[in-house]
């Protein structure tokens, strides 16, 4: 990294230590009370306000005029390190959408109140029929009939992250079944609070209930809470779907905390014959496959980082860092669990870190499924980098 982005680095190193919302476990970002509510509502606001988040916005909306493409991955890489609390993709992914396609009206209005910490954002995009072919999607937004311009939305979604606790809500709904199924659809901003919607949690193998399904019965939507145009809905998601898998790079840094924890519970396991797991060879060889791996993600990362300073950004680096992330991290799950079966005890000072991974092993498989699942990643790297032709 440059010299300036490794000294903003250690500005924003420095503010984490000592402002920082600590995060109760992968993937667990819904509050667990009102006080944790308020200090992440908080927290998210502070680190707008010191110029770390929403930095590349245009000067004129609260953004940087020197700011640097690196600084997000910076952020992002000591937000995790510090095992801080991460601002919400949804809520970013928000404001990519309002940057680019609002009205000034909707940027006056919704921009502040994300700054505030005042707007918390969930995606209402999968249905139960309708992921990974997300343009499926059969939730209707029928057009009133009169001069109003408003709407009335029918229909069910599902896996909305943070929707119980979200203030505004991204919808993707099918205002024209008579067209091409891309050209039909248009994207909401939607209050959750209004008449009509229903949002149950979802109770996860973790033991958590991070989504929800958000039933949708009649709601009404006026001219107001279009993003963009009516039946371009298609653009206004997938430009904010292609800079969420962008900010996996950072999750590297994720890998590596993982590694140390795996060498913690390898030290911490004890073998049936008394001895610790990380004397025995074949436990030091999956270690070392596992440092593998992990260094071809961070060199993956690095090609990137080092392509972004020369403004030469692919289409496939965000499926590609997405890829080796996701994968390598259920890796890392299955040797903690090989490591932790073919013991018979663990050691006082390794109980905490083993229910790390017991937690870690039921959460990573939502890695290779959220943000678009990896068989969908290796298609498009197939087609983006290799050129191979469409299946
Ligand atoms: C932790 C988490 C958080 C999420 N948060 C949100 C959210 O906030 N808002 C929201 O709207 N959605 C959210 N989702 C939903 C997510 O976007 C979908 O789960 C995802 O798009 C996959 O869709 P699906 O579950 O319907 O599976 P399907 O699309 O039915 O896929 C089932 C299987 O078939 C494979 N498959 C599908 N199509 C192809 C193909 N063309 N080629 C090869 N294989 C294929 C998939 O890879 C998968 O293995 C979240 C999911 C998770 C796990």
């Amino acid at each position: 990294m440059p010299a300036d982005v490794e000294e903003y680095r250690a500005r924003v190193r420095a503010f984490i230590a000592e402002h920082g919302v600590p995060m109760r476990g992968e993937g667990v970002r819904v509050p667990a009370d009102t006080a944790e509510e308020r200090a992440i509502r908080g927290w998210l606001r502070a680190l707008y306000d010191a110029g770390f988040l929403g930095a590349g916005w245009p000067v004129e909306r609260g953004g940087s005029a020197d700011h640097h493409p690196l600084h997000d991955l910076v952020l992002m890489e000591e937000l995790i390190r510090g095992d801080a609390y991460r601002p919400l993709d949804q809520v970013m992914l928000s404001s990519h959408a309002i940057l680019e396609f609002g009205s000034d009206e909707q940027k006056d209005r919704l921009l502040p109140r994300i700054r505030a910490g005042e707007h918390i954002w969930c995606q209402l995009f999968s249905e139960p029929d309708a992921g990974s072919d997300l343009a499926s999607l059969r939730t209707r937004a029928v057009p009133d009939t009169g001069a109003g311009g408003g709407f009335t939305v029918t229909g069910q979604k599902i896996w909305s992250t943070d929707a119980q606790w979200a203030d505004m809500g991204m919808l993707l709904a099918r205002t024209d079944p008579t067209v091409n199924r891309h050209a039909g659809l248009t994207a909401f901003v939607v209050p959750m609070d209004l008449p009509g919607i229903e949002i149950r949690p979802v109770r996860e193998m973790t033991g958590y209930a991070e989504f929800c399904e958000v039933f949708l019965d009649g709601v009404r939507l006026g001219p107001e809470h279009v993003l963009g145009e009516v039946n371009g809905g298609w653009q206004v998601v997938t430009s904010g779907l292609a800079s969420e898998r962008a900010f996996v790079g950072a999750n590297a840094v994720q890998l590596e905390r993982m590694f140390d924890d795996l060498v913690a519970l390898a030290r911490a396991a004890r073998h049936p014959d008394g001895t610790a797991a990380i004397g025995h060879e074949d436990v030091q060889a999956t270690l070392a496959e596992a440092l593998a791996r992990i260094e071809e993600v961070k060199l993956i990362v690095r090609d990137t980082v080092e392509r972004i300073l020369v403004d030469d950004e692919h289409p496939s680096d965000g499926p590609v860092a997405k890829l080796a992330y996701a994968e390598t991290n259920v890796a890392l799950t299955e040797t903690a669990m090989r490591i932790i079966t073919s013991a018979v005890s663990v050691d006082p000072e390794g109980v905490e870190v083993a229910d790390r991974w017991y937690h870690n092993f039921l959460w990573g498989r939502a890695l290779t499924i959220s943000g678009g699942a990896s068989e969908i990643m290796r298609g498009l790297i197939g087609r983006q980098l290799l050129g191979l032709p469409r299946a």
